[in-house]
Formats: C-alpha cells, structure tokens, sequence
C-alpha cells in the first residue's frame, strides 16, 4: 500500500502566521494531513545527538525502511536566510544511521564499459541480506580500489548497504583465505570493442581507447535520451540498443536523421510506436541548451553545471570558444570541469556531431538570449508573487520570470523590486507598501516583458 507524511506547506494564500517547521506540522495535522508523529523539537546538537541514538536501537518497532534522521532549524526566517546551494537547502541535514553489514563470498569481478569509455569492475557476490534486501553485485570502481582493498576472487568480504546507495565491498576477510583465491588483473583489451585499454595522467579509472566503441555509444544513446536530459521518450534501453545494432545510429546525432522506412523494418516496431518516437524526436529539438549540455555526456558536466554554464553564457557556441581561463573565472567552475569541457570541444568528432545536431535543427541557444539579443529583460530583478493570478499557476509565473533572468523570492524583504499580485494579495501587499517595494499587476507584469 502506498502511503505519505506531510513534512512542509510550499505556499499560503493569507496570513496563517506560520513562524516555525513546529507549527507547520501541527497546523498540517490540524488540516487533516499525516504527519510523522515522530519528530521532536530539540534545544541543542545534544539532544540531536541523542535523539538520532535512541532511533538507531528502535528502528524496528517502524512499520517502513527508515536509513536516518532529518535535522531541520525550526524558525522559517532562518530557514529563508539560508537558503539552498543547488537542489540542497541549508537549513536542513540528513543524519544517517550506521549501515548495515553483512559476510559473504565474492565470487566473481566482472567490467561493463560506461559512456565516457571508462572501464568499471563490478563484484558478483553470492547473494546475501543486508538490511532487509537481497545483495548480488557491488562496485568496485577501479583496479586501484581492487588493490587497495587486497580483495580476490573467492574471498569472504564484508558488505554494506547505506541507505539506497550502491552496496559497497567494505573489507576482505584474510583470516578465511584457503590458498584457492585468484587476483584479478586489468585485462589490456576492451570487452566490449577489444581496443587497446589506457590510463589517463591523475585518474585510477581505465579506459577504452575507441571512440566508436559500442558498448560506449549504447551507454551515451542511453544518457542522452533519458528524462534529464533529452528527454525521448520511447528510445531508453532495447530500442536504442537495437538501433546501434543495425548501424542506423552511429552517435548521438543520427538520432535526428531515423528514417520512418528504416524504423518500421525493426523488430517490435509497429506503426504506431514509430509515429510516438519520432514525434519525441523531433519534440526533443526544442529542449532548452542545457539539456542538450547534459546530454553530451561531457565528464564532470551535470544538469546542474550545464544550467549554470548556460545561464552565464546563453548558448553552445559561447561555450565552444571558451578557454580554460575563461571558464574558471565562472564561480563554481573548477580545473576538473575546466578541463573536461575544454577537452570535449578540442575533439573534432565532437564537434562533428554538434555540427550534425545543428543542422539538424536542435536548438542551441536560450530563450532568454534569442528574444532580447543578449541583455535578459529582467536580469538580476527580483520578485515576490503573491495572490491568485488569472492567466498564470504559480509555477508558470515562477517559470516565466526565470526565463526572462529575474529571480523569484518567497518572502518580501527590502532587496524586493516588485511585488507581483494577484487577487487576494494577503501579508505580503501589506509588508511591500511598509517596505515601499513597488507593487505591479499581472497585466503590468505583462507590459514590462512584452514592451521591452
Ligand atoms: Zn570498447
């Protein structure tokens, strides 16, 4: 059975005077929402401490899976001073409980080829129960880590789960050695390809030298289609892999130039499925650049990274003629990403398929820069919205705003430069006009971004 706890109110209309995560609860509760009755409102890191301590002895008397604690401050306006760095609010921390451990025999390292060509160990082990769920394989990252840890094939190890993370091989027990273990060695070949596998300068991992590797491509078609990126529906896992497999897709790029003809000869692909993929294809022309970004698959370079990158420079090709100085002066932009972007766009099948993506018609540049020439209209703006808007959710009017480069708060203060509002305006109108923050209407909103 599916179930929820309420933990946080994203938005009121009116003045509930909601000061604190406490009352939030209780006036949630009082509402008629679920909450965990487990939380406690603590004085100090001591009886956080404490608090974190008794749970990890009762974990059991809990009817779900439970991995740890959240550490909140409890007053809303401290909340809102410290704000979030990425998706991560300040605010608010995770405490773990241990992970759980367990012995087992490793009976195999095996390597699968990822999509930047590195090569990754992976442990088979005789399935054992950490924590409640069944444990067949584990990473081993590199052949350093193998060597580090002295594991061999054969050995006992001890495993650990934390969380949902990715169990992990703890320790080898040399106690339990019988002589029959066997080491395990970097094979020099790719298993995927059989290319020449490298080293690179300051890196453990090991890599495949073909950059028309394969196992590389269906690994890259796979990233570069997911719901973060791309976002194609329809051409994830067997279907990307089959048309690797019949060489229509050579890299990334021949996804825009499928044929109808081509794809109907496929096995499991009527008629109507290659309509629906290639409507998701040619949709997926219009993601914003910092999709297409991520979807490259450049090492180090995230949705995270790539939407900062965009912000700053508003297009591909601004990013293409960026050196590595240029780059670094970017904040958060550190050498590992410096260089790895710099690399990326250094390599002329690279640049290749961003030539096929363009003249395939995949957008490249931000809405922001295309409609205003460079200077976003509402850059550095910030706004507070407030009431109930006839044209635009919440979410729209949020959107809208961003788009333009105004950034939206969710409190007046008196960095505020305009209060948006609706119908129904509440605390905050009265707050903006003792602040003197100017107040505009939906239409006049409309007005500023159309007029400029
Ligand atoms: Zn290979």
């Amino acid at each position: 059975p599916l179930d929820i706890f309420i933990y946080s109110l994203a938005q009121t209309n009116g003045d509930h005077s909601l000061d604190t995560q406490l009352e939030t609860l209780n006036y949630l509760k009082s509402l008629g929402f679920k909450i965990n009755p487990n939380n406690v409102l603590a004085k100090d890191t001591q009886e956080v401490i404490e608090y974190h301590a008794r749970w990890i002895h009762s974990l059991g008397s809990l009817d779900y899976d439970c991995d740890g604690i959240v550490v909140k401050v409890n007053r809303l306006d401290y909340q809102q001073h410290l704000g979030t760095i990425g998706r991560e609010p300040r605010w608010a921390t995770a405490y773990k409980f241990p992970a759980v451990q367990a012995q087992t025999r490793l009976l195999d390292i095996r390597l699968n080829v990822g999509r930047t060509g590195s090569i990754n160990p992976y442990a088979i082990l005789d399935p054992v129960e950490v924590g409640g769920v069944i444990i067949k394989q584990a990473t081993l990252h590199n052949a350093d880590y193998i060597e580090s840890k002295d594991l061999r094939i054969g050995d006992w190890v001890v495993v650990e789960r934390a969380g949902e993370v990715i169990p992990q091989i703890v320790r080898s027990d040399k106690d339990k050695r019988t002589g029959t273990e066997t080491s395990f060695s970097m094979p020099r070949m790719c298993p995927s390809c059989g290319a020449i596998l490298a080293n690179r300068k300051d890196e453990a991992a090991t890599y495949c030298t073909n950059s028309t590797c394969p196992a590389q491509l269906e690994r890259l078609v796979e990233h570069f289609v997911s719901k973060s990126a791309m976002d194609i529906e329809g051409m994830g896992g067997k279907v990307g892999i089959s048309l690797i497999q019949s060489g229509l897709i050579k890299d990334v790029a021949d996804i825009y130039f499928l044929q109808r003809e081509k794809l109907e000869q496929l096995d499991r692909m009527g008629k109507k499925s290659v309509d629906n993929l290639l409507r998701a294809i040619k949709e997926s022309k219009k993601q914003p650049p910092e999709r297409l970004l991520t979807a490259l698959g450049i090492p180090h370079v995230g949705s995270e990274i790539s939407s900062l990158l965009l912000n700053k420079l508003a297009s591909i090709d601004n990013l293409v003629v960026c050196n590595q100085e240029t780059l670094l002066n970017i904040p958060s932009i550190g050498p590992k990403i410096s260089e790895s972007i710099t690399e990326y766009f250094s390599n002329f099948d690279n640049l290749n398929v961003l030539e096929k993506l363009r003249s395939a018609g995949v957008n490249m540049v931000s809405e922001t820069v295309s409609r205003s020439e460079g200077i976003p209209l509402l850059s550095d703006l910030r706004f507070v919205v407030t009431g109930r808007l006839d044209n635009y959710s919440r979410t729209e009017i949020q959107d809208l705003i961003k788009r333009h480069g105004g950034k939206v708060s969710g409190s007046v203060s008196k960095s505020t430069d305009y209060l948006l509002t609706g119908q129904d305006g509440g605390s905050k109108l009265t707050e903006a006009s003792r602040l003197g923050v100017q107040i505009i209407s939906e239409s006049e909103f409309e007005t500023m971004v159309v007029s400029n």
